[in-house]
């Protein structure tokens, strides 16, 4: 059966061509830039190749490009609520173990020394050096004895 080829509109026979997976047209072979070997497998649906005409290649480019970004989008959106749970997830036992060294920390030094002079010196290091010196002078005086 004779048919006109989509490309070049000459005659062609049912064995030159090529068929458009969409449309349903048909393109010579050659006018497609197919090889006899790449016709047959199409011909065959042989690895599930399949063609498409320059006209249709398009939309079907496009229907796939649509479908990737969908799929990347959506793959975004998981691994940003992955990443954000996993950060909440992640501070939430750093407070925990911080609170819980303090906890502890708090509890080995539980000594509290009152009226101890305050330290002039407002680093932080230097007046707790100033307060253990304090203290150890006020533990070896006459008075701590008494
Ligand atoms: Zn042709
Ligand atoms: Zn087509």
């Amino acid at each position: 059966m004779p048919v006109v080829c989509n490309k070049c509109n000459k005659s062609a026979n049912d064995n030159d061509v090529i068929v458009c997976d969409l449309c349903k047209s048909s393109i010579h072979s050659i006018c497609a830039g197919l090889s006899r070997q790449e016709t047959e497998c199409v011909r065959l649906k042989k690895s599930k190749l399949r063609y498409f005409c320059d006209k249709c290649n398009i939309v079907e480019i496009i229907g796939g490009l649509r479908a990737e970004v969908e799929k990347l989008r959506s793959e975004v959106a998981e691994l940003k609520y992955e990443k954000t749970g996993n950060v909440l997830n992640k501070l939430l036992s750093e407070e925990e173990i911080i609170s819980e060294v303090d906890d502890r920390q708090r509890r080995a030094t539980n000594l509290i020394v009152y009226n101890l002079p305050e330290s002039d010196d407002k680093t932080v290091i230097n007046s707790k050096q100033d307060d253990i010196s304090q203290f150890a002078a006020l533990v070896s005086s006459e008075e701590w004895k008494n």
